[in-house]
C-alpha cells in the first residue's frame, strides 16, 4: 500500500467514516494495526500457527503453488497438537472398509450433533464428516501410518476412529518430512502475530509480527504482557489463514469469561493464550461460543460412574457421578470454589474397576504412572482411604453405605445418578474392600469457542456476517462447530478438513 493511500485510510478513520466497509468499523477497528509504507517480507500466504491444522493448511497451499509461509510464536513448532493423541474420527477409512463397517458423514454429524446441546453448526459438522476421507489420503500420502487401532470411542455410533503411530508428534514429524521437498513452503519459529491488516476495502492484506519473539512461559498472560521481539510487516499477496489454535492457557481471558476455570489446569501448548483471538476479533471477526470449555479426566469420563463420589471438606456425595464431562467439571470446580480448594475423590471396588473401558490405563493408574492426579491406591479399608485425602473416616464410611442402599433401591433421589451405561449396571461397593481411590481433576484440554466460519474456512464479519476477503481459519481457532460438547477425537477431522480448505482456497485467492 503506498502512502498517500495510507492517509487515505486515515482520513476516513478521522473523518465521516461513512465510506468505510463495515468490516472496517466493527469492534476495535481504530485500534487496528495500519498498512506500512513499506512491507518487509511478501508471501502468497501466511498461515499463523504451526500445529496440525496450520501444517496441513501450509503444504496444501503450497502444493497449490502458493509461495507460502507457516510462522509459530513459540520456539518449537507443533503447538497443542504435538503432544495431543490426535484420535481421529473418519469415515470412509480403508481400516473401515476392510472390517466391514457401514458408517457415513450424516452418521458421524448426527452424533456430533447429539451432544452439542442444540449448539452445534451441523453444516459445518457435516461438511468435515464429508471429507474426512480425503482427509486420511492425504495423511497416507504424506508419510503419515495409522497404528491399525480402528476405535468405537465415547458418543461415537461406530467403529471410526484412527490413532497415527506416535499420535500427534508422529503424525506432525511425518508431515514436516514430506513437507521438505515443498521448496515454496517455510517454517519459521520464534515469529508472533500480533495484529491482522485489513486494506480500506475490508480485505485481509498482511499482518504485523514480532521476529525473534521471545515466548515467557511463565507469564499468566503472555500476549499482553510479553514486549521481546522486533515488529515487521509482512505482506500476503492472497490471503492469510489463522490456525493459531485455542486460548485454554490464557488464565486471565478464561477468568473473564468463566470464573470458576480461573485456577483450573490445563494440558494444551503453554502457547494457547487468546491474543490471536483478539486480533481476530479486531480485524472484524465474528467471536462465537467464548464461554463454552471442554474437559479431560486422567481416567476416561464415562467410567465415572461406576464409583462414588465425596467431598473430602464434608464426607459426603454432592452430585451425580454419571454426568457428561462438562457437568462433572462444573460440579467439581464449583465444590471447590466452596470447600476451600479441595479435589473431591472417587472410591472404586475390584469389580467396578473391570468394567472401564480402557483396562491399560487403569492399570497405568494403579502403577503411578498416568500422570499429575492421576495416580489411583488401595486401601484395606474405607477409613484408610478417608484418611488419605482428609475427610472424616465414619462420615465415608456413613456415605458409602446410604450409596450402596441407593444402588439397591434402584433410585438416586438427591442427584438423580443413572444406573446403567453401554449395557453395564452401576453396582454397590463392596463393603469387605479392597477400595480404590482417585481424586477428581478435571483439566482444560479443549476450548469449542473461537471466530465464526463458512463451510470454505472464510472467516465471517461481526458487522454483516459476510466472509472477510482474504481471512481463514480452522482448527481450534475457529468456533461454532462442535457446540456445548465437542465429541471425543472430533477435533482432529475438524483441524484436518478446515486446515485442507482454509490452505486450498487461500492458495485460490487472486494474487495482490
Ligand atoms: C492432551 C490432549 C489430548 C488431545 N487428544 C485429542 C484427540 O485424541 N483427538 C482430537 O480430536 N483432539 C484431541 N485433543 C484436541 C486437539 O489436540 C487440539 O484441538 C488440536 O491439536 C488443535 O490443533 P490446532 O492446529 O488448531 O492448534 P495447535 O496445535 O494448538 O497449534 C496452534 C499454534 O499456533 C501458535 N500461535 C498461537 N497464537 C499465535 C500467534 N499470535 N502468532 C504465532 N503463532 C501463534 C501456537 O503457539 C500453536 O503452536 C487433545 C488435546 C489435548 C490437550
Amino acid at each position: 500500500m503506498s502512502k498517500e493511500s495510507i492517509s487515505t485510510v486515515r482520513r476516513m478513520l478521522l473523518g465521516t467514516g461513512c465510506a468505510l466497509p463495515l468490516a472496517a468499523l466493527s469492534s476495535g477497528a481504530e485500534a487496528r494495526a495500519q498498512a506500512p509504507a513499506k512491507w518487509d517480507r511478501e508471501f502468497d500466504v501466511i498461515v499463523v500457527g504451526s500445529g496440525v491444522t496450520g501444517t496441513v493448511a501450509g503444504i496444501r497451499a503450497a502444493e497449490k503453488g502458493a509461495d507460502t509461509v507457516v510462522i509459530e510464536k513459540l520456539g518449537r513448532l507443533g503447538g497443542t497438537s504435538r503432544f495431543s493423541g490426535l484420535n481421529f474420527a473418519c469415515v470412509g477409512s480403508p481400516a473401515q472398509k476392510a472390517a466391514g463397517v457401514t458408517d457415513t458423514p450424516k452418521s458421524l454429524a448426527d452424533d456430533m450433533a447429539r451432544v452439542s446441546g442444540g449448539l452445534g453448526d451441523y453444516q459445518l459438522a457435516l461438511t468435515m464428516a464429508e471429507n474426512t476421507a480425503r482427509a486420511e489420503a492425504f495423511y497416507r500420502e504424506h508419510g503419515v501410518e495409522w497404528d491399525g487401532r480402528l476405535l468405537k470411542l465415547g458418543g461415537h455410533s461406530a467403529k471410526r476412529c484412527l490413532v497415527a503411530k506416535g499420535d500427534g508428534a508422529g503424525l506432525l514429524k511425518a508431515l514436516w518430512k514430506s513437507a521438505e521437498k515443498l521448496t515454496n513452503l517455510c517454517f519459521c519459529t520464534g515469529v508472533k502475530l500480533d495484529d491482522i491488516i485489513i486494506d480500506s476495502e475490508g480485505r485481509a492484506v498482511g499482518i504485523k509480527v514480532r521476529e525473534n519473539y521471545v515466548f515467557d512461559r511463565s507469564s499468566e498472560d503472555d500476549d499482553l504482557t510479553n514486549e521481546t521481539g522486533t515488529v515487521r510487516y509482512w505482506k500476503a499477496r492472497r490471503a492469510v489463514v489463522m490456525a493459531t489454535g485455542g486460548f485454554a492457557r490464557d488464565r486471565k481471558f478464561r477468568r473473564m469469561e468463566v470464573t470458576f476455570l480461573d485456577g483450573v489446569s490445563t494440558t494444551t501448548s503453554p502457547g494457547a493464550t487468546a491474543g490471536a483471538l483478539k486480533a481476530m476479533i479486531r480485524a472484524g471477526a465474528r467471536p462465537v461460543h467464548i464461554c463454552l470449555y471442554r474437559f479431560a479426566y486422567p481416567l476416561p469420563t464415562e467410567d465415572m460412574i461406576w464409583g462414588v463420589m465425596i467431598d473430602p471438606a464434608t464426607g459426603k456425595r454432592f452430585m451425580s457421578e454419571g454426568e457428561t464431562r462438562n457437568t462433572l467439571a462444573a460440579g467439581v470446580l464449583q465444590l471447590r470454589l466452596r470447600n476451600g480448594d479441595r479435589k473431591p475423590f472417587m472410591i472404586y471396588d475390584t469389580k467396578a474397576l473391570a468394567k472401564f473401558h480402557n483396562a491399560n490405563r487403569v492399570q497405568r493408574s494403579l502403577n503411578g504412572l498416568n500422570g499429575i492426579n492421576g495416580t489411583m491406591y488401595t486401601f484395606a479399608t474405607l477409613e484408610e482411604a478417608a484418611r488419605h485425602y482428609g475427610a472424616d473416616p465414619a462420615q465415608v464410611k456413613a456415605t458409602v453405605s446410604a450409596y450402596n442402599e441407593i444402588i439397591a433401591s434402584g433410585r438416586d433421589p438427591e442427584f438423580d445418578k443413572p444406573f446403567e451405561r453401554s449395557g453395564r449396571s452401576v453396582e454397590p461397593i463392596d463393603p469387605a474392600g479392597p477400595f480404590h481411590a482417585i481424586e477428581v481433576t478435571p483439566r482444560l484440554n479443549y476450548t469449542p469457542g473461537g471466530v465464526r466460519i463458512n463451510t470454505r474456512a472464510q472467516v465471517l464479519s461481526l458487522e454483516d456476517d459476510r466472509p472477510i476477503p482474504g481471512l481463514y481459519a480452522a482448527g481450534e481457532a475457529a468456533g461454532g462447530l462442535h457446540g456445548q460438547e465437542r465429541m471425543t477425537a472430533c477435533s482432529m477431522p475438524d483441524c484436518s478438513v478446515y486446515g485442507m480448505i482454509a490452505g486450498e482456497n487461500a492458495a485460490d485467492e487472486p494474487r495482490k
